[in-house]
């Protein structure tokens, strides 16, 4: 006999209190739901550019062996990017995006009675990862929006045994200065592991970009994340890396689906990584679109975050989320970002000259309505 029972009361504890992650809309559902056909979307961080044709051209060749399962190792991959960031292969861990690997972190080293500590406007999936694991989530306040390195390093405690740091960070676009953080990760006792999560590095201008690799050297409880989901444009296979020391990186593997990188994401991440000139191109998109952006603000006497990565987070004021719906009716998906604790911003995707334009011409329209 089949009597009705709670299932939320069968959830673990950690899981019984967790909202799930709030993507940005996809287009097509905009489209859908709207009834619209030019839609803007610079909602996720994505790279406007896509992928270069070598990418394109090595998922066809791979696509010809999908009956096989992949190389579970990630073995021609690891080697390219350890020759890259001068490291062994040893070192590296790939993930489903790295976002698997903040997972990967917590299952490792987080359950009931421990803490991970992390900045107030900090990435969504930190304090995801650390409730679905049982472990509590530390959240200390954040000075003008940035890191307060200083009140992080206060806070920790006996029971902290991870802290997240994202630089530059989103969605505020802050970052911080190499030597700064390096004071902070030799500050951290041993028995503290700290991810750093480097999603957004390859944006950072070559002079402000923290040489973070080599601190791997000294620090073996440093954990680094990457991706190729945002300057690389492969958001949709998902694949991102760790760096670490190798004994870390043998923790995770322990921890790890065995083919949890599809075969197509392994050949593209490589030729992405020997395509320069892509990622040359999509930097400077990046570059381009940041000025039409912040030009535009200015135009409108907006005011906002300075930001080393690919997106920029304006103050548009206390009515934010209906902005936000106002621009979604125009087919202009970006993100409001009240769940971080800044209701009075929206962050908004570096998009193309064209979708930019698209952007600002509607927020223009909305302002002056
Ligand atoms: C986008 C993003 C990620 C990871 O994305 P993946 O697609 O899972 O690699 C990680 N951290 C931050 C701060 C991000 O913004």
């Amino acid at each position: 006999m089949t009597t009705s029972i709670n299932l939320v009361e069968l959830a673990v504890a950690g899981v019984q209190r967790l909202v799930p992650y709030q993507p940005g809309k996809p287009i097509s559902e905009v489209q859908r739901e709207l009834g619209l056909t030019r839609v803007s979307k610079l909602a996720s961080n994505e790279n406007p550019l896509g992928p270069g044709s070598k990418v394109l051209a090595a998922i066809t060749q791979a696509a010809q062996n999908i009956t096989r399962y992949p190389d579970g190792s990630g073995f021609a991959l690891k080697a390219a990017l350890a020759s890259q960031c001068q490291l062994a292969p040893e070192q590296i861990t790939l993930g489903n995006g790295s976002n698997e690997l903040l997972e990967l972190v917590a299952r490792t080293f987080l359950q009931p009675g421990l803490a991970a500590l992390f900045s107030q406007h900090a990435f969504a999936v930190y304090p995801l990862v650390t409730q679905a694991a049982g472990a509590d989530a530390i959240v200390v306040p954040a000075t003008d929006y940035s890191h307060d390195l200083d009140a992080m390093r206060a806070a920790i405690t006996d029971a902290t045994r991870v802290v997240f740091i994202a630089n530059p960070n989103n969605p505020t676009g802050t970052w911080l200065e190499a030597k700064a953080l390096e004071n902070f990760i030799s500050s951290l006792p041993a028995s503290v592991i700290c991810v750093l999560d480097e999603a957004y590095h390859e944006y950072q201008p070559e002079t402000r970009r923290p040489h973070s690799s080599a601190w791997l050297a000294k620090y073996p409880n440093l954990l680094i994340t990457r991706t190729f989901s945002k300057a690389y444009g492969l958001a949709g296979l998902r694949i991102g890396y760790s760096l670490s020391s190798p004994e870390l990186a043998e923790l995770l593997n322990r921890v790890r689906q065995p083919f949890n990188i599809n075969s197509l994401a392994l050949a593209a991440a490589e030729a992405a990584l020997a395509d320069d000139a892509h990622l040359q191109r999509s930097l400077q998109i990046n570059r381009d679109g940041m000025w039409q952006l912040e030009q535009g603000f200015t135009e409108l006497g907006l005011s906002w975050l300075p930001s080393a990565a690919n997106f920029i987070s304006v103050r548009v004021g206390d009515n934010a989320g209906v902005i936000y719906q106002q621009l979604l009716a125009k087919g202009v998906i970006v993100r409001p970002v009240a769940n971080y604790q800044m209701p009075e911003f929206l962050r908004v995707s570096i998009g193309t000259a064209e979708e930019n334009r698209h952007f600002l011409s509607a927020l223009t329209a909305l302002l002056k309505a």
